[in-house]
């Protein structure tokens, strides 16, 4: 058995094998000591020989179908190994093969599924200068592909997520990842590449089809039946999106929070959808903003339209209710997976979709009539299912009755058979009980020695000489008649056939079913894009949310903003709504202000809402005129992320430094607290001249607001025109600090914190020694060895006002000495100059 277990495991080395073993799937070595903690099972050891000791864990076959899903929601592959031959019949160990694999990627059952995500399963093919990516989703069929420079994969990974990625062997990821990989030989994607079906691969460019013929070949072995559902590859198109990476993602918390949940993101604070179709398509908007004024404008007449309209949206939103996933139904009609009671459910959901017409039928929107104009008839594929399947159908088709009276000549004709032998069956049971007089005769079934008559042990002497024993249990004995035995073979003949009758038919249907596939995905994309509007609507009504306006110059202006998830979660202070005004004259703001002010919220505001205007939604504020974003740069300072501990500043500069390389003029920069992960003064120098390159270059960083409890970096707006300073407003009442989340303009109180210590009971001592050592700094006294130091401006009247990195004070005097423009000076700036230079001195 342990090399019939070796052969088979060695066929699946990078799955968990499921051996089948009687009426358990047991799980042996490497494999139960890695399932057994993920399933929550005994882990047992079992000693075959006395020197082999097999850790193992097993679960009983009939609820494999939900372990298996935990594994695989886990991020691993299951191989079900099964008995290929009845244990009975067989001679010595009875064959065993694998007859099913099932990986995180290719998942079609619903258990292991999360009903408003995706399942992606990723390809990607190298290659120079630009990698092919396929994503295919099996559970509904979508499937896109395109080609992406290595550098940027791990952006589009992170708004995908796909669940296990496809390389080819020796090929590494070029970024980290938690989610399965799994690997084939180069020649492997070569053979997939040359046997892919023609429309797999039409219109594609040569690294984008290498990608979708993997992806679809893989998809293709482990769902052996074929893909009917799966259509032809859409081409990605990058860079006519928003691009948001992992980063951004994180940061405006699309899938999850920041602590990881998922029911606090903003996808789930968004989502009133009713069907799982039109919750994927959320997610989809979200994370592929559109950048089309076009497009835009047309998605925010269709939420209007729906707002202004409350009863068509709720008569919608009712009808959509019954609808059901009738995309993911398909998936598994389609893989042949699907159980006769799945397709009911289906086929009701296909008859809701004229009643979601009519409900529509007012909208005038041209989104929402192309949307609802494009629902195509697909009746007749319901009138399959109904002229087939029984309204009271099993689970299973194989359990028997899955298909209704009528379908099929042949089949009621056995059936009929079957119940009058039922009939004949209680007729032999009662003539031989009046010939032989035993009262408690009567008929039995039983799977191996089939019909018999069943008569108690007492009875024994009374049984008719013509009768063939069959059986002797404890207290009874079995016999059969010739009569009984015909009847016997008739039975089991009709019982056979029909079962076989029923598979066929059942699967016939299904194949006719699958090939409505292009129906089904457009009314599927039509249905999920109505769910879409009438959800944004449905939130934009209930949270009072505004359509936002589209700027055709480059501008953010927001009033009374407010960050949706902050204001719905945190309800223990009331939101504070702010203001946001950028425009390529003040396009930088620099925001200083106490801890926990406000301040990263106040920048993630900004983004979300941006984003969300982008995504075709209403906005959280009074009212919202922006521009078309192409991308959205976040960068959230080290100390905002201990809890994840990555080391930070090598991190923090990748990040600065991807944003200084690709920004334009139309992106989105929200920099937290950047420059926090190393020592003061390193950090300062970085911030500060990362400042300075991005007000330089405008064409190349677009809006900027840099949140940071730098001080001095409020300085740079003397000398940056647009460069403008914001704090968080606070108010001391009673000798409580209070916080007012107010954004207003200009620049904090230096000696801010020295008065929270006040307010904290340090002692007069130590707060007024703070507030000395705070004056020098601020006077540069304090001259750190070597270490560079911000000069503080050179006096008011030093006209250009130049801001230098020196190391002391006198090498500040002389060098603004040398700089001075005297042929330019007043006599009294000179003077003024001058008596600056001597303070400097003095200190
Ligand atoms: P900072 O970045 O300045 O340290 P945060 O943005 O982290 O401050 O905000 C601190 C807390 O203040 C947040 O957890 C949030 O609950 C609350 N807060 C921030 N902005 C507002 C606002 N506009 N209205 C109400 N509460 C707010
Ligand atoms: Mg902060």
């Amino acid at each position: 058995m342990l090399r019939q277990y070796f052969e088979m495991k060695s066929r699946v080395p990078d799955a968990i094998l499921f051996y089948r073993m009687g009426d358990f799937y047991e799980m042996f070595f490497e494999d139960a000591r890695e399932a057994a903690p993920l399933l929550g099972i005994a882990l047992t050891a079992r000693h075959r020989d006395s020197d082999i000791e097999a850790p193992m864990c097993g679960v009983p076959w009939h609820s494999a179908d939900q372990h298996i899903a935990r594994l695989v929601a886990a991020g691993r592959k299951v191989a079900i190994c099964d008995q290929v031959e009845d244990p009975r019949a067989a001679k010595g160990l009875v064959r065993r093969d694998i007859t099913r694999i099932v990986t995180p990627g290719t998942v079609v059952d619903p258990s292991a599924l999360l009903p408003d995500a995706p399942c992606w399963l990723a390809a990607l093919t190298p290659g120079d200068p630009e990698w092919g990516l396929a994503f295919l989703d099996l559970s509904t069929g979508r499937f896109h592909a395109g080609k992406l420079p290595p550098a940027r994969l791990a952006e589009v990974f992170a708004l995908f997520r796909p669940r296990e990625t496809l390389v080819p062997e020796g090929c590494d990821l070029p970024f980290p990842t938690n989610a399965a990989v799994s690997r084939r030989p180069p020649e492997w994607f070569g053979r997939a590449r040359s046997e892919a079906p023609p429309e797999t691969l039409a219109r594609l460019d040569a690294a984008t089809g290498n990608a979708a013929a993997a992806a679809r070949a893989y998809a293709g072995e482990m769902r052996p039946r074929g893909l009917p559902h799966v259509l032809r590859p859409e081409p990605l198109r990058f860079d006519e999106r928003m691009r948001l990476d992992a980063s951004a993602v994180a940061t405006l918390e699309l899938f999850e929070s920041s602590d990881g949940d998922p029911q606090r993101s903003l996808c789930a604070l968004l989502d009133r959808t009713r069907t799982a179709m039109g919750a994927r398509a959320l997610r989809e908007a979200v994370s592929r903003p559109s950048l089309d004024p076009v497009e835009l404008e047309d998605r925010w007449d269709a939420v209007e339209e729906l707002v202004g309209k409350p009863a068509v949206r709720e008569a919608l939103r009712a009808e959509l209710g019954g609808v059901g996933d009738l995309e993911r139904q398909f998936g598994r009609i389609a893989v042949g997976t699907a159980g006769p009671r799945d397709v009911l459910a289906w086929a009701s959901g296909l008859k809701r979709l004229p009643p979601v017409r009519a409900a529509g039928e007012s909208l005038a929107s041209p989104r929402l009539r192309a949307l609802l104009d494009g629902i195509p008839d697909v009746s007749d594929l319901a009138d399959r299912v109904d002229r087939t399947v029984a309204p009271d159908a099993p689970a299973l088709a194989s359990a028997g009755g899955a298909i209704r009276a009528g379908a099929d000549v042949e089949l009621d004709s056995l059936r009929d058979l079957r119940r009058n032998a039922q009939g004949a069956l209680l007729e032999i049971e009662a003539q031989e009980r009046q010939r032989s007089g035993i009262a408690n005769l009567r008929v039995r079934f039983n799977r191996v020695f089939g019909y018999s008559l069943e008569v108690g042990a007492a009875h024994r002497d009374r049984v008719p000489a013509d009768w063939i024993r069959r059986q002797s249990l404890a207290n009874a004995e079995r016999f059969a008649t010739p009569a009984l035995k015909d009847l016997e073979a008739k039975i089991l003949g009709a019982e056979e056939r029909i079962g076989e009758i029923e598979l066929r038919l059942y699967s016939e249907m299904l194949v006719d079913l699958a090939a409505g596939s292009d129906r089904v995905s457009r009314a599927a994309a039509a249905i999920a894009g109505i769910d879409l509007h009438a959800s944004f609507a449905e939130l934009a009504h209930s949270a009072r949310w505004v359509r936002p306006k589209l700027s055709a110059t480059p501008r953010i202006s927001i009033r009374d903003g407010r960050h949706p998830l902050v204001e719905h979660h945190r309800r223990e202070e009331p939101f504070v709504p702010n203001d946001c005004d950028l425009s390529p004259e003040k396009r930088i703001l620099v925001i200083t202000g106490p801890n926990m002010g406000g301040k990263s919220t106040y920048l993630r505001q900004v983004g979300t809402i941006v984003l969300l205007a982008q995504a075709g939604s209403f906005v959280p504020a009074a009212s919202a005129e922006i521009s078309a974003v192409d991308r959205i740069f976040t960068r959230v300072g080290a100390a905002d992320h201990l809890s994840r501990g990555e080391s930070t500043f090598m991190v923090e500069m990748l990040e600065a430094a991807a944003i200084v390389r690709e920004a334009t003029a139309s992106s989105l920069v929200l920099l937290d607290e950047v420059g926090r992960g190393t020592s003061t003064f390193d950090g300062l120098s970085i911030a500060w001249a990362l400042v300075e390159h991005l007000h330089d270059s405008p064409e190349k960083s677009g809006f900027v607001l840099f949140a940071t409890h730098y001080h001095e970096l409020t300085e740079i707006s003397l000398v940056k025109p647009a460069v403008a300073n914001a704090t968080m407003a606070v108010k001391e009442i009673g000798g409580r600090v209070v916080f007012l989340r107010k954004v207003v303009p200009g620049a904090a109180d230096r000696s801010y914190g020295i008065h929270v210590a006040e307010l904290a009971g340090l002692p007069a001592a130590v707060t007024a020694r703070a507030r000395e050592v705070l004056s020098n700094l601020e006077k540069q006294e304090l001259d750190i060895q070597g270490a560079p130091v911000i000069a503080r401006r050179g006096g008011e009247s030093a006209g250009e006002g130049q801001l230098l990195l020196f190391t002391g004070s006198e090498e500040l005097v002389l060098e603004k000495l040398r700089e001075a423009d005297v042929d330019r000076m007043t006599p009294i700036s000179a003077l003024s100059f001058l008596a600056s230079l001597q303070e400097r001195l003095k200190g």
